[in-house]
C-alpha cells in the first residue's frame, strides 16, 4: 500500500465503524466463530502457507492454526459476555446501566513470527469489541495475513470493517499510527518499534489513543541443583530452539546451579547433536530456517562476538537441505554474566550462566535489571525456591518444571511487563475491555409517574 491507499483505508474505516459497532455483539461473535470453523476446515492449507512463507515446521504450523482458532472463539465468547449491559445499584426511582462499545478505528500491526495467530488474535479482539480494523501484516508474511483477512470476509465481516493493508512499517505503519482518526493501535513486535508508535500516537492533536504493545524479552530459565537434568535439558532445548528460537517467549539464558552444571552442559551438548536442522516441510525436522537474510546476519554477527567473549558449548549440525535458505545452526554458549547480553537475540542461541547456591537473589536481581519481563522458566523440586523466584521476578508468564513457550489462549494469558509490553495480556479476560469505551445510562424512572420499579416486583 502507498500513502493514497492509507488515506482511503482510513476514510472507509471511519465510515464503517458505526454500522459494525451497532451490530449486536452476539452477531459479531457468530461471525468470528464461523471464521474459526472455516479455519479448522482449511487447516492443511494454512499450515502449508506457514511453512512456505514463514519457514515454520509442521508442528509449529498446527499450533499456529489452533491458536488463531482459539483466539477467534475466545474473543467471541468474551464479547457475548462483556457486551451484555450491566445493571448497577442505585437509589429507588432510578435505573443505572453500564455498557461497552467499540472505540472507533483500530490499527493492528503484527510481526512475522506468529503471522497467523497474532495477526488473527489482534484483529479478532478489535472486531469483537465493535471497532473497524486496518490490519498491517509484517513485510515478510503478507500472504498469510491476506488469506486470514479473506477468510474473515468470507465468514461475514464486511470489507470496509476489516481492511488489509500490506506495506512497509516505516511508511504504511507510520502513516497509520500518526493519523488523528485512529482510536487505538494493537501492536506486537520489537520494543524499538513500540516506542516509535507510542511517540507517533502521542504527537497527534487528537483524542488520546490506546496502545496495546506486546514486545520482546530477555527470557531466563533458572535451574537449581534439585532439578532433574533430563527434564531440564529437554525443556531448555524446547524453549530455546523450537521455531528456530524465533519466539518472543523463547529461553535465551539458562542459569544453572554450579553443582549440576557440568552434567547439564554435557547433556545439553549431547541433545543438540540430535537436533535435525533443515527443511521445515519435513516432519522429521526439529529446527527450520530463520525468517530472512537480515535476521541470519544479525545472528552470525552475534555468534562472532560470542566466539570471542564466551565459550562455545555446542553447535548443531545443518542438514544437506539447509544449503538453500536462511539457516542458522543452533548454538549454546557459556557466559560469565548476563551483562554480556545487551539486547534480545532473536534466534536459536542459548546462553548458559552458572550460579552458586548463595547467589539466587543476585540472579533474580540481574534478570529484573534487564528491564524486560516476558517469560521465566523455573526448574526446581523445592517448593520454597519456586515460590520465592516466582514472587520476586518481574515477568508476565512464569513456568515451573516445564518449557516456557506455547502459551494457550484462555489458559495462560500471554504478555509481559516493563520493556516487554503494556498489557493487557492477549488471550486473557482483561484484553477485550482495552478495545472498548464505556457508557453509563441513568434514567429517572419516576418521571414516568411513581416508582415504576415497584410495579415490576411480581416475584
Ligand atoms: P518489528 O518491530 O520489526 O515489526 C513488527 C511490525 O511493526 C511489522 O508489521 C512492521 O512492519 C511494523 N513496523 C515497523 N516499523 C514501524 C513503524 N515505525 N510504525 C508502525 N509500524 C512499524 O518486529 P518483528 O521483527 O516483526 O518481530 C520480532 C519481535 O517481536 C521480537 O522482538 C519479538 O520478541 C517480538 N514479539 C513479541 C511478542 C509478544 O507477545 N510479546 C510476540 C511475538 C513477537
Amino acid at each position: 500500500a502507498d500513502s493514497a491507499t492509507v488515506e482511503r483505508a482510513l476514510d472507509n474505516a471511519v465510515a464503517a465503524h458505526d454500522g459494525w459497532n451497532e451490530t449486536p455483539a452476539a452477531g459479531r461473535a457468530a461471525i468470528l466463530e464461523h471464521a474459526a470453523d472455516l479455519l479448522e476446515q482449511r487447516m492443511p492449507q494454512y499450515i502449508a502457507l506457514c511453512t512456505r512463507e514463514a519457514g515454520k515446521s509442521i508442528p509449529d504450523g498446527v499450533a499456529e492454526v489452533r491458536e488463531a482458532v482459539d483466539f477467534l472463539r475466545y474473543y467471541a465468547g468474551q464479547a457475548r459476555k462483556l457486551f451484555t449491559p450491566e445493571a448497577l445499584p442505585g437509589p429507588t426511582g432510578e435505573s443505572n446501566t453500564l455498557q461497552l462499545s467499540g472505540r472507533g478505528v483500530f490499527v493492528c500491526i503484527s510481526p512475522w513470527n506468529f503471522p497467523l495467530a497474532i495477526f488473527t488474535g489482534q484483529v479478532a479482539a478489535a472486531l469483537a469489541a465493535g471497532n473497524s480494523v486496518i490490519a498491517k501484516p509484517a513485510e515478510q508474511t503478507n500472504l498469510i495475513g491476506y488469506y486470514a483477512v479473506k477468510l474473515l470476509h468470507e465468514a461475514g465481516v464486511p470489507e470496509a470493517v476489516l481492511q488489509f493493508l500490506p506495506g512497509d512499517g516505516a511508511t504504511v505503519g507510520a502513516a497509520l499510527t500518526r493519523d488523528p482518526r485512529v482510536a487505538g493501535v494493537a501492536f506486537t513486535g520489537s520494543t524499538e518499534t513500540a516506542r516509535a508508535i507510542n511517540r507517533a500516537l502521542a504527537a497527534r492533536d487528537a483524542a488520546i489513543g490506546v496502545l496495546i504493545a506486546e514486545t520482546g524479552g530477555q527470557n531466563a530459565l533458572i535451574a537449581d541443583s534439585s532439578s532433574l537434568p533430563e527434564q531440564l535439558v529437554k525443556d531448555a532445548i524446547g524453549s530455546a530452539f523450537t521455531s528456530a528460537g524465533q519466539r518472543c517467549s523463547a529461553a535465551r539464558v539458562l542459569f544453572v546451579q554450579e553443582d549440576i552444571a557440568d552434567k547439564v552442559i554435557g547433556m545439553l551438548a549431547g541433545a543438540m547433536a540430535e537436533l535435525k536442522v533443515g527443511d521445515p516441510g519435513q516432519l522429521s525436522t526439529d529446527v527450520g530456517p530463520v525468517i530472512d537474510e537480515d535476521a541470519r546476519q544479525i545472528l552470525v554477527d552475534h555468534a562472532a562476538r560470542m566466539d570471542k567473549e564466551a565459550t562455545l558449548i555446542a553447535e548443531a549440525a545443518l542438514d544437506d537441505d539447509a544449503a538453500h535458505g536462511c539457516f542458522f545452526a543452533p548454538r549454546a554458549y557459556e557466559l560469565k554474566s548476563l551483562d554480556q547480553l545487551q539486547r534480545e537475540v532473536f534466534g536459536p542461541v542459548l546462553h548458559v550462566i552458572r550460579w552458586k547456591a548463595s547467589q539466587l537473589d543476585a540472579v533474580i536481581a540481574a534478570i529484573n535489571a534487564t528491564g524486560y519481563g516476558l517469560t521465566l522458566g523455573i526448574h526446581s523440586r523445592i517448593d520454597e525456591t519456586v515460590e520465592k523466584i516466582a514472587a520476586k521476578v518481574k515477568v508476565g508468564n512464569c513456568y515451573v518444571n516445564r518449557n516456557q513457550i506455547g502459551a494457550v489462549v484462555g489458559v495462560q494469558p500471554f504478555g509481559g511487563q516493563n520493556l516487554s509490553g503494556t498489557g493487557p495480556k492477549a488471550g486473557g479476560p482483561h484484553y477485550l475491555p482495552r478495545f472498548t469505551t464505556e457508557k453509563t445510562i441513568t434514567v429517572n424512572t419516576t418521571a414516568a409517574g411513581g416508582n415504576a420499579s415497584l410495579l415490576t416486583l411480581s416475584d
